[in-house]
């Protein structure tokens, strides 16, 4: 891997939520854009070796730090290293952004309905989506589904209630909806593709899954995407080819 595509970052912040997830905050350099919903590449070295993994951003396009969000995979090549971060380490960015998780790529249906779909870390690019108002001007209804284990893995809670009061100001058809799946006493703890199939989902949502106006995505554990798409599928909604279509996904791994 060729040490030029990327640049020498520095961390600003580490935020620990639980022993296997925290995130964190890195300076951004100016020449590093990105829509909300894509990744980046970053890099640590490992015994002089860089190793990278693909990270959803979860700040702002147009914030001037970048934010990660991350698991701890206890022998994970990246993860069991990068948990150790600490402020001023340095950290490898690769120069550009990637990925196609972006509400750009629906052309039809015309945006009304916007599911977002994610399973734990895979709530990162969500939260960089709602921090841009232009996904609050185009769409009626915005719906989060965020599901985790358990309730203190329930990361950004707090900060998902401060994006509503400073972007969704005024905007009446924003949901959030967790779902703790090893909590049986949550008022929803199954796994999406069933709390679809029962149709539970769109109750607690007060709204229909509709091939006619619902911008879906899925981000996650690659399991949840394929039972979820299979749910949706079943319901008569589509995948986004070439602009058209519901639903749209990004497994990590
Ligand atoms: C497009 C894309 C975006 C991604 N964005 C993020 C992100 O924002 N935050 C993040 O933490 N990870 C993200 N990942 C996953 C990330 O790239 C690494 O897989 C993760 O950091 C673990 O790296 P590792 O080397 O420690 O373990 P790896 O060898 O990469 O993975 C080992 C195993 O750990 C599990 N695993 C990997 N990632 C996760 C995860 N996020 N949550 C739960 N289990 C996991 C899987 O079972 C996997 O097989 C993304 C992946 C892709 C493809």
């Amino acid at each position: 891997m060729s040490i030029e595509k990327f640049s020498l970052e520095k961390v600003l912040s580490v935020h620990r939520w639980t022993d296997n997830l925290f995130s964190f905050t890195m300076t951004r350099p100016a020449h590093f854009k990105f829509t909300a919903g894509q990744f980046a590449r970053i890099g640590i070295k490992v015994n002089d070796e860089l190793v990278v993994r693909a990270y959803s951003v979860v700040s702002s396009p147009f914030d001037e730090t970048l934010e990660f969000f991350s698991i701890v995979v206890p022998d994970g090549a990246f993860t069991s290293n990068l948990q150790h971060l600490q402020v001023n380490d340095e950290i490898y960015l690769e120069k550009i952004p990637y990925g196609y998780l972006t509400l750009a790529r629906y052309q039809l249906p015309l945006p009304k309905d916007l599911w977002l779909l994610g399973t734990g870390t895979g709530l990162a690019p969500f939260l960089s989506m709602l921090q841009d108002f232009e996904t609050w001007s185009k769409y009626k209804n915005i719906h989060l589904i965020y599901s985790v284990r358990t309730q203190a893995e329930l990361a950004y809670a707090e900060k998902i209630q401060e994006i509503i009061e400073t972007f969704g100001e005024g905007h009446h058809g924003f949901k959030f909806i967790p779902i703790i799946t090893r909590d049986v006493q949550a008022p929803l703890h199954d796994r999406l593709p069933v709390l679809i199939a029962n149709g539970e989902l769109e109750k607690v949502a007060d709204l229909k899954f509709d091939p006619e106006t619902s911008h879906i995505m899925l981000c996650g554990n690659p399991q949840m995407v394929e039972d979820t798409k299979e749910a949706l599928k079943a319901r008569g909604l589509t995948m986004n080819r070439r602009g058209e279509g519901n639903i749209a996904v990004e497994n990590y791994w």
